[in-house]
């Protein structure tokens, strides 16, 4: 089986410890499967992520395919820069929010969006693209055994001398193991994020909790990440017969912050005549 969804929660470390402190009111939930994640994606900025990539399309290569669209953080910035998109989404929670905001949007946005229900690492949309997108993170979430699905179905997504592009952290910047913060999601619901990162394991845990330990359900949701160095997404992709354009560095919120991030840019090599 090929992604969290679909497997269930993982317990993380940190979720371990909250189940246990709080007894029959804790609850495990995947974080991309819940009013949680939903609540605080909606709060991302990814308007200077999808100018980043939206620089480096080539102009008329036509509509545009996002992997892993959640909520729309880029959907939207990429509809108002005048691409016609269709948005891959796998969790029916972040699909159904994604939905609800198209239909809240001007007729202009909306009919340029088809919305897709679908797992990145095995798709089969009958079209091809000019460009492929996947957001900063997102093919985190695959594992090694998967992620060769994501780049074969890109592949046969891609129109000849079609552009992949891969926004990823730039693990060389040297982060902390532990950290854990406190955020307030759309809904204005405050939440604690905890962070652990596992260098030796290859991954990192995510935890949410809410803020307010006395709530009942106390709704902890995990993900958990592949640590990928962006050499090692490069050479992946290499073997799957794509040519990759050396990363570029950018912040992914522009003048506001955000994290160090890298664009990966790919496109399949020609198949020998
Ligand atoms: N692109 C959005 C953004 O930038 O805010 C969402 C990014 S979030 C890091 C990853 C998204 O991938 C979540 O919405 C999650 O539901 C989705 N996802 C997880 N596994 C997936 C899979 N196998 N195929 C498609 N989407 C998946």
């Amino acid at each position: 089986m090929s992604n969290q969804l679909e497997r269930g929660p993982v317990r993380t470390t940190r979720a371990e410890a909250l189940l246990a402190s709080v007894g029959e009111r804790g609850v495990l939930r995947s974080f991309y499967d819940e009013d949680v994640g939903v609540d605080l994606m909606q709060e991302a900025d990814g308007t200077s992520e999808a100018r980043e990539m939206a620089a480096r399309i080539r102009p008329a290569s036509g509509p545009v395919l996002e992997l892993a669209a959640g909520t729309g953080r880029l959907t939207f910035p990429f509809l108002k820069l005048g691409f016609e998109m269709t948005a891959l989404e796998l969790s029916t929670a972040m699909l159904a929010t994604l939905r609800g905001q198209l239909e809240d949007a001007p007729a202009d946005l909306r009919d340029r969006c088809t919305l897709v229900q679908g797992d990145m690492s095995d798709f089969a949309l009958g079209k091809r693209f000019g460009t492929v997108v996947i957001s900063y993170g997102s093919i985190n979430l695959l594992d090694d055994a998967d992620r060769p699905g994501l780049y074969a179905s890109v592949r046969e997504h891609l129109v000849p001398g079609g552009q992949f592009m891969i926004s990823m952290a730039d693990t060389s910047r040297s982060e902390s193991l532990e950290r854990q913060q406190e955020l307030s999601g759309r809904s204005g619901r405050r939440y604690v994020l905890h962070v652990r990162r596992s260098p030796a394991e290859g991954i990192q845990e995510i935890t949410t909790c809410p803020a307010d330990e006395t709530s009942a359900p106390f709704v902890v949701c995990t993900s958990r990440l592949r640590l990928l160095e962006a050499n090692q997404v490069v050479r992946e992709l290499e073997q799957a017969g794509f040519d990759v354009i050396a990363p570029t560095s950018f912040r992914s919120a522009g003048d506001r912050g955000g994290h160090d991030a890298l664009l990966l840019e790919a496109s399949p090599k020609s198949d020998p005549a």
